[in-house]
């Protein structure tokens, strides 16, 4: 089997762009596990049912189908679909950012999408993103890093990504308030909440660009 790389950890903490640099170093695919509970929480949206009706986001979960695909844009590096639907820009609102948490909490949903994941890292070959990689799983994984930022800097990113889009007017303490808000929401819930694994390195990354990051975990992986 190829060899797998997990990367864990809080809500903007650059995992995503960091996870991207890394497969297209190594000549490894890139999964955003992220996406998926993004993908069900639009579809639950979409639906019109409620966040908190577990049988039938069950039930809608166990008949749906999600594809991604990487692609070049750094601006969305995966393409997203949901039954069809290309929801590549539509998982990235601030209403599903606000409700994703609360789906990725509900234990039908969680053993669907890592079921999917564990299928598509069954010959490994993987840089996984997420917030259980490392612990749930990939539990072999090569590597296991959990990549963390203080709240500020975090919301600090966060408000340069809205300003190069063109979006300058977000208030910072706001971002702050949602992401520790999410932090808390996905490190309290009773399946899989995040967590650094026993034997996953910690990279602090407050003042480190994405770049020096990435070539940290390069080499810990060819040591
Ligand atoms: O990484 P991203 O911010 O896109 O993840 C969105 C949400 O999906 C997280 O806040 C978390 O609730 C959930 N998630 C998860 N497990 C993963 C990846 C994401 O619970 N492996």
């Amino acid at each position: 089997r190829q060899p797998i790389i997990a990367i864990d950890g809080p809500a903007g903490a650059g995992k995503s762009t960091v996870a991207r640099q890394v497969a297209s170093k190594l000549d490894l695919v890139y999964l955003d596990t992220g996406a998926m509970y993004r993908a069900v929480t639009w579809l639950v949206l979409q639906k019109g049912i409620a966040i908190d009706d577990e049988c039938a986001i069950a039930q809608l979960v166990s008949q749906c189908n999600i594809e991604l695909t990487p692609t070049h844009d750094l601006q969305y590096p995966v393409k997203v679909w949901i039954n069809g639907t290309d929801v590549t820009q539509a998982i990235r609102t601030i209403e599903v950012t606000s409700q994703v948490s609360a789906i990725a909490a509900q234990s039908a949903v969680r053993q669907a999408l890592v079921k999917q994941q564990q299928s598509w890292g069954k010959k490994g070959g993987l840089v996984a993103e997420g917030r259980d990689i490392g612990t749930h799983v990939f539990p072999n994984a090569e590597v296991k890093i959990f990549l963390t930022a203080s709240v500020s800097e975090r919301a600090h990113r966060r408000q340069q990504d809205f300003k190069e889009q063109g979006q300058s007017e977000v208030n910072l303490e706001q971002l702050k308030q949602d992401i520790a808000e999410r932090d808390w929401k996905d490190s309290t819930r009773k399946v899989s909440p995040l967590q650094k694994a026993a034997d996953a390195v910690e990279i602090q990354s407050d003042g480190l660009n994405a770049s020096e990051v990435t070539a940290q975990i390069v080499k810990y992986y060819q040591q």
